[in-house]
């Protein structure tokens, strides 16, 4: 279903009416993790004064260690319910659990299945039953094959409005927090017909690394990014550093702007 050879023309997915795929980079854009009303809305508006054309931000948080922020939940899905009222964007929002799938299909423009969960296939049939569009982030350990093989689980309950999201992989390099596999985008736009975007915040994973890795996302024809932005990352209860601040946004947007997707 999600193979090119069935379908030779690439797709497009629309969110809340914004297309990604090709002839166009979109930008989705957010914090991480949603903690409170006001830094969720600056944030977005952050990220929006960039370019934004989607907000992320996660509600169910999927985090390492069981000691760390898990995130608001229902209370977070409300925060950004609110936040797509007052800034017009629509919302990209992690679900961890496939008894949530429901419960956050209410609110959300997009569902996200993040890198731990790639090959969670309860959790995948269960998005791909709920009737919004789906991101697929790749398996940090995942094939190319592997990561298609996911996405076919999705779209075998009838949803092919599914976005692929290479956000790096594991390797023996530790400086990175992931490695960029930037082959992934090309290839996996050759083998199947779904949009491909790029995570540079959760690849890098610093915030130094997010704009050169998303003008190399672009480059290799990337239909997307999506990039964590935090009005005080110092204070961020996830991820922090590599949350783009207010200074870092006129950079973006440049690079938005400058970089035109290749056709
Ligand atoms: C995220 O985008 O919030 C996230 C947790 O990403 P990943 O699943 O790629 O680690």
């Amino acid at each position: 279903l999600v193979s090119r050879d069935n379908h030779p023309e690439r797709s497009t997915v629309r969110v809340g009416g914004v297309p990604i795929g090709p002839g166009t980079v979109t930008l989705i854009a957010g914090p991480c993790a949603v903690e409170t009303p006001q830094q969720t809305l600056e944030a977005a508006l952050m990220a929006k004064a960039a370019g934004a054309t989607l907000l992320r931000g996660g509600a169910y948080k999927p985090r390492t260690s069981p000691y760390a922020f898990q995130g608001l939940g229902e209370a977070g899905l409300r925060i950004l319910a609110d936040v797509r009222e007052r800034t017009g964007l629509p919302v990209v929002t992690e679900v961890v659990d496939a008894n949530d799938v429901e419960l956050v299909a209410s609110y959300a423009d997009m569902l996200q299945v993040g890198t731990r969960n790639a090959q969670n296939f309860a959790l995948l049939q269960a998005v791909g039953a709920a009737g919004k569009p789906v991101m697929l982030k790749r398996g940090m350990s995942a094939t190319i094959e592997e990561w298609l093989m996911a996405a076919e689980y999705v779209a075998q309950r009838g949803n092919l409005d599914i976005v692929l999201c290479e956000r790096g992989i594991r390797t023996f390099e530790t400086a990175t927090r992931n490695t960029l596999d930037v082959s992934a985008v090309p290839l996996a736009q050759r083998l199947s017909h779904l949009p491909v975007i790029v995570d540079p915040s959760h690849s890098g994973g610093h915030r130094d690394l997010v704009l050169p890795l998303t003008r190399a996302a672009i480059a290799v024809g990337a239909d997307g990014v999506i990039i964590d932005v935090h009005p005080h990352p110092e204070q961020a209860l996830c991820d922090g550093p590599q949350a783009l601040v207010d200074g870092d946004l006129d950079e973006l947007a440049q690079v938005m702007e400058h970089l035109p997707p290749l056709l």
